[in-house]
């Protein structure tokens, strides 16, 4: 049996849940689905990332402790997702005990193996981002490049992590194993910036008390960044449970935004390597949705609000769409215009039709039962190669391509009814019953294979069809008979 460990981001309590969180969200749990859908073993992590400056001021701001700040912010990403049928199997909140004792003993690890130590850090720093900036980073040699406000020059005692010892070690590994990051152009940009050197980072501070401490030295937290990467070993058990480590370590798939790559692909693999444990397998880098090629933000009022498009239409109306949009890892445009017009398209008439049509058929002209499944003889819906085409996309992280196959099915299908006309029969002769009867296989197929985005309408439309939840990823002819069920259309037509 295979293992797959799978995660996101963890998301800074702060903010709110959005568009970008939620689509990593639902790229995650669409593999995860897959997987265990392949009968894999999954373990599918999320969470939220809780300490830090910049927390402990909102907390008093607010006139709350720090704890009970976290403690209701965090649970709106949690209601978030669950929302939007995220089916995560665990969620991390790194003031949680057992993330700080593995976050202590995987960093006194590093410091035991003389990766770790002290020095004075004099730096440019920006509190929003809560890190240190080069001088040439900065927009116009002042302003943080994030936030575009000045930075302030700061100076502390710090532990430092030994980053540049790793340079060679990190370019050999991407060298020798290029599929370690999706798509390829994150691969080359992280190449681009191993080969300019790596210089060593600090990561401790003194000045707040917000954090994870240093156990060998109490004076200091460990800096936000450290400890929230470290979440990905607390799930697995480092430190705790030698078992379940070995179970899910390596061969980990980390989900993230190619905003924050560097923190990924360059440090967080040398910290394992420092820690004398392997560098995680593969990171699955998205790209951003943009808005008539503008980012998203509060201030252009251009903004998609995820759980308000779940609650009009339905959570795997949003999910089709994100993943549908854009091929992964790439940047694309997103719209509310376009989400109405793919959801009509796609899933009001193509798909939703489709399966009206063959339960009404049916209902009508063929006794209320299922059509039996026959041979796949000729293949009138190409549905051989283009299953086989979507289960190849899917393992390869293609959403979008794996969708796409899964609708050239439900066209095929449309096509075909179009074809025969079985409306314009008395009864449903033998030529009607073989094209109801590949149809309705058709529809089982694509719904298998849109399961992972579109989990909801999957379930429905095999129970409609009377297939239970049966699951096989290939043609299965069957003698028919079984119940089948009208229902209210799947996904109603959208007026805007
Ligand atoms: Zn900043």
């Amino acid at each position: 049996m295979t293992n797959f460990y799978i995660t996101t981001p963890i998301y800074y309590v702060n903010g709110d849940p959005h568009l970008g969180t939620a689509y990593a969200e639902i790229n995650a749990d669409a593999f995860a689905r897959w997987h265990r859908l392949l009968g894999d073993q999954v373990l599918f992590v999320t969470g939220t990332d809780e300490y830090g400056l910049k927390i402990a001021q909102a907390a008093a701001e607010n006139g709350v402790t720090p704890q009970e700040w976290v403690d209701r912010t965090s649970e709106r990403f949690r209601r978030a997702w669950g929302k939007l049928d995220i089916s995560f199997d665990d969620f991390i909140r790194t003031t949680e005990p057992r993330h700080a004792r593995t976050v202590q003993e995987f960093l006194s690890e590093i410091h035991r193996r003389g990766y770790i130590y002290k020095d004075l850090y004099v730096g440019l720093y920006c509190v929003s981002c809560e890190a240190y900036y080069q001088e040439s980073e900065l927009v116009n040699g002042r302003d943080c490049p994030v936030h575009g406000r000045p930075v302030t020059e700061m100076s502390e005692e710090n532990y430092f992590f030994a980053l540049s010892k790793f340079n060679d070690r990190l370019i050999e590994l991407y060298e020798s194993n290029p599929g370690a990051i999706i798509p390829e152009t994150r691969l080359h940009e992280v190449l681009g910036f191993l080969r300019q050197g790596l210089t060593d980072v600090s990561i401790t501070r003194s000045s707040i008390d917000w954090g994870v401490r240093v156990p060998w030295d109490e004076g200091h937290v460990f800096y936000v960044w450290y400890d929230a990467l470290i979440n990905y070993l607390t799930a697995v058990g480092y430190g705790t449970s030698q078992g379940t480590f070995d179970r899910w370590w390596p061969s980990v798939h980390h989900l993230l935004g190619k905003d924050i790559l560097r923190f990924h692909a360059v440090w967080w693999p040398a910290m394992c390597m420092a820690a004398g444990i392997d560098p995680p397998a593969q990171f699955l880098v998205t790209g951003w949705m943009l808005v008539n090629g503008e980012k998203m933000s509060k201030s252009l009022g251009n903004q998609i609000d995820p759980l308000a498009v779940a609650s009009e239409l339905s959570p795997d109306a949003l999910r089709y769409y994100l993943l549908r949009a854009n091929g992964f890892g790439l940047d694309g445009d997103v719209s509310m215009e376009s989400l109405y017009r793919v959801y009509n398209a796609d899933l009001a008439n193509d798909l939703g039709n489709l399966l009206s049509r063959v339960v009404a058929l049916s209902m009508q002209k063929g006794g209320g039962v299922a059509p039996a499944v026959p041979e796949i003889g000729g293949d009138v819906l190409g549905a051989g190669p283009l299953v086989e085409a979507a289960v190849s996309a899917w393992n390869a992280f293609k959403p979008n391509d794996a969708i796409e196959h899964a609708m050239a099915i439900v066209r095929a299908g449309n096509a075909l009814l179009e074809r025969v006309e079985p409306w314009r029969r008395p009864a449903l002769d033998p030529e009607s019953l073989d094209a109801l009867g590949r149809v309705r296989e058709g529809l089982r197929l694509a719904a298998a294979i849109l399961s992972p985005a579109i989990p909801r309408a999957s379930a429905e439309i095999l129970s409609r069809l009377g297939f239970g939840a049966r699951g096989e990823l290939r043609w299965t002819p069957e003698p028919g008979g079984a119940a089948l069920e009208k229902g209210a259309p799947l996904f109603p037509r959208v007026v805007k």
